[in-house]
């Protein structure tokens, strides 16, 4: 039985990642040990650690101006970690909030600045992105939080909006390097890696240099951007296995046409499914109003609960793992990250519509 992956992280990864892991296992580079038994110190890791920055500003056709920094703590992490280092007493930063996630940066925040909400989606349960015209902003904050992709409620930014030249800070845990973006609008960008970069383990952030020297001097040194800037991500043991992952996935999305051809890809895979769903005579309801679909999550109820745990019991028996809703929403969610081919998500376009026309 061929299996289809949709978790929604950690999830799927390039099958030929994984192929070349699996020879590289026990013979890492002819050392004669695995990467996970060399010194992160050993000259074969240092070439992986700054191949990772060379081929992360590569993919943003970056050459200078940012730095690419592997850290530890997840996503979770940087919440705090943001407004320690960039949130002075003295002002304020707009959070834009689309979603739990978001929701978990703002309180992070709230314990330790002042924070604005620019807008809040909760009273739509989260099912839309806000318009440009919905946003607040303060007088003059010192950055504007945002959510690129809500993972749980499978809503996606469609275009970084418009802040008057404040720097953006983006979690981009569940849709980084699934299409292009614009380095040069964000002071800051986070992501855990285990949706679209590898495994978990590694977070990922990409932090505007300048940003280095303004970061607070009072906050303890493993929380310090600048402590892993100077040290090039190895200030202490970082998760090596994760990094060399991340490494291989970075080499496979250069090989994919760069983000402009994993997005080319993502817009086709996610129609597929979104095709579906609008063409079931409303057998499908999608979560997210549809100019605020994401194309990493697609999230949909079916019309009662009963259909929805039959739908999911089939779906697993054929091979279809990792599609219960999360716990918070429930119903259906297909994540379908980079990695996922258009082969799966075909698998479950064509149940979903067997599915409809015998239930429906
Ligand atoms: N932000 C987003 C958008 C997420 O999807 C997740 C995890 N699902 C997180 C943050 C939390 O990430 P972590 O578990 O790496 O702390």
């Amino acid at each position: 039985m061929t299996v289809y992956n949709f978790n929604a992280g950690p999830a799927i990864l390039p099958p030929t990642v994984l192929s070349q892991a699996q020879e590289e296992l026990r013979d890492f580079a002819g050392t004669g040990i695995s990467v996970m038994e060399t010194s992160h110190r050993s000259k074969e890791f240092e070439a992986i650690n700054n191949e990772v920055e060379a081929r992360f500003k590569a993919l943003l056709g970056i050459e200078s101006g940012y730095r690419v920094l592997l850290l530890q703590g997840g996503a979770s992490t940087q919440f705090a970690m943001i407004p320690l280092n960039f949130l002075a007493a003295d002002a304020v930063a707009d959070y834009i909030v689309t979603g739990v996630w978001a929701e978990k940066a703002r309180d992070e925040a709230q314990k330790i600045g002042k924070v604005h909400i620019a807008a809040d989606t909760a009273a739509d349960k989260h099912n839309r992105i806000p318009t440009q015209a919905e946003l607040q902003f303060s007088e003059n904050p010192a950055y504007v939080h945002l959510t690129t992709n809500n993972t749980i409620y499978g809503t996606q930014w469609q275009t970084i909006p418009e802040t008057n030249g404040v720097p953006i800070v983006a979690d981009m845990s569940s849709d980084i390097f699934s299409r292009p973006f614009d380095a040069s609008k964000f002071g800051l960008v986070y992501a855990g890696a285990q949706k679209n970069l590898g495994p978990s383990g590694v977070t990922v952030v990409l932090i505007r240099e300048d940003w280095l020297d303004k970061g607070a001097k009072n906050v303890p040194t493993m929380l310090r951007y600048s402590t892993h800037a100077k040290n090039n991500s190895l200030y202490n043991t970082p998760p090596t296995f994760g990094v060399y992952m991340l490494n291989l996935v970075l080499g496979w999305i250069q090989e994919q046409g760069g983000l402009a051809g994993m997005a080319e890809y993502n817009t086709r895979k996610a129609n597929i499914v979104y095709n579906t769903i609008d063409n079931s005579g409303g057998f499908y309801r999608g979560h997210a109003v549809a100019d605020s679909r994401s194309q990493m999550n697609v999230t949909f109820n079916l019309p009662n609960q009963e259909l929805e745990k039959q739908f999911l019991a089939e779906t697993k028996a054929q091979g279809m793992l990792g599609l219960p809703g999360h716990r918070s929403v429930g119903g259906v969610r297909a994540s379908i990250y980079n990695a996922m081919s258009i082969e799966g998500v075909e698998a479950l376009a064509s149940f979903m519509a067997h599915f409809a026309a015998k239930h429906g």
